[in-house]
C-alpha cells in the first residue's frame, strides 16, 4: 500500500512521522475523509473547501491544495480500488510537548483503505454526552476524535453502528461521524449548523437534492418522526431502523428511500458536485 507524506508516495510500512507531531501529541490537526469511486474522487472541491476552513479555524496555515489533489491522484492511481476511501490528515507538524503552537512546518498524509457499500438500514442510540455547540473546535473537522471514539464504543455494545448527540441545550445535533435527519409529516429536517453539527458534505447535498429544511429539533423528537436518516461520506443516505428502544419498522420508509435514490442518482452523475 503508497499513502503521500513528504510530498511524494511512500510505503505505508515504512513512512514515518515524527513522534512530536502536534496531531499526535495534542491533536492540533485537520482531516477529511473522501470517498473514492473507480479511482475518482467524490465531491473533492467541497472536501478541500472544509479542509481550508478547519484549517483556518485551528489556526494551521492554509495547507497546499494543489499538493492535495496531486497527492489524491497517486495514491488512487497506486492502490486501485472499486470502492475507496481517501483520508486527508494534516497537522501542525512536529514541535515541543505542549499545547503551545509552535509546530515547525506542517504534516501531510493522504492514505486510501478499501470500504464497502453500506447497508440500507442501520440501528443508532442516543447518548447522554453533549456536543458543545459554542466551542473553538465546534463545525471544525479536527483530528481530537477520542469523544467520537468513546461514543461509537457505546453505540457498539449496544448493537448499534452510530451513537447520536443532542448539544447543551437538549437539541439533536448529529452522530458521532454522521449528520441525522428526520421526516415529520413528509418534510425533512435536519439541524441546522448551529445545533454545533459539522457542515457535512453530504448534508449539504442532500439538503439541497431533497428541499429539506433545517429546523431546530429536541431530542426527543427521534421518539416521534415517522422517519429518521443518517448521511455522512461513508454511509451516504442510510436509514433508520431502530433508535434506543424505538423500532421503526420498514425502514427505509418512502421519504428516506426517494431521498436514497436522488442521492445515487444524482452522485453518479456528477462526481465533483
Ligand atoms: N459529523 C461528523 C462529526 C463527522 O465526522 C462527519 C464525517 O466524518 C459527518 C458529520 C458527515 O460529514 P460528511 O458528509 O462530509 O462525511
Amino acid at each position: 500500500m503508497k499513502i503521500w507524506l513528504d510530498g511524494g508516495l511512500q510505503d505505508t510500512e515504512s513512512a514515518r512521522v515524527s513522534v512530536f507531531d502536534h496531531g499526535l501529541t495534542v491533536g492540533d490537526g485537520i482531516f477529511e475523509t473522501v470517498k473514492a469511486v473507480d479511482g475518482r474522487p467524490f465531491a473533492l472541491t467541497r472536501h478541500l473547501d472544509r479542509l481550508t476552513r478547519s484549517a483556518r479555524g485551528l489556526g494551521l496555515p492554509d495547507p497546499d491544495l494543489d499538493e492535495v489533489r496531486r497527492a489524491c491522484t497517486a495514491v488512487l492511481e497506486a492502490n486501485p480500488m472499486p470502492l475507496g476511501r481517501l483520508r486527508i490528515t494534516y497537522t501542525g507538524g512536529h514541535g515541543p510537548l505542549g499545547s503551545d503552537r509552535g509546530g515547525h512546518g506542517t504534516t501531510l498524509v493522504v492514505a486510501l483503505g478499501e470500504t464497502s457499500r453500506r447497508p440500507d438500514s442501520t440501528a443508532v442510540v442516543t447518548v447522554p454526552w453533549t456536543r458543545n455547540e459554542r466551542g473553538a473546535l465546534t463545525g471544525l473537522k479536527t483530528t481530537s476524535y477520542a469523544e467520537n471514539v468513546v461514543a461509537l464504543a457505546r453505540a457498539r455494545e449496544r448493537g448499534a453502528s452510530e451513537a447520536l448527540f443532542g448539544n447543551t441545550v437538549g437539541q439533536l445535533c448529529e452522530g458521532t461521524g454522521s449528520n441525522v435527519f428526520v421526516v415529520l409529516d413528509g418534510e425533512i429536517h435536519t439541524p441546522p449548523l448551529a445545533s454545533g453539527c459539522l457542515a457535512g458534505i453530504t448534508r449539504a447535498l442532500v439538503t439541497e437534492w431533497t428541499g429539506a429544511k433545517e429546523t431546530d429539533l429536541p431530542l426527543d423528537v427521534l421518539q416521534r418522526a415517522d422517519e429518521i436518516f443518517l448521511t455522512s461520506t461513508l454511509r451516504d443516505v442510510q436509514a433508520v431502523h431502530r433508535v434506543d428502544d424505538r423500532e421503526l419498522p420498514g425502514a427505509p420508509g418512502p421519504v428516506t428511500a426517494k431521498a436514497m435514490r436522488t442521492f445515487d442518482e444524482r452522485s453518479a452523475a456528477d462526481l465533483d458536485p
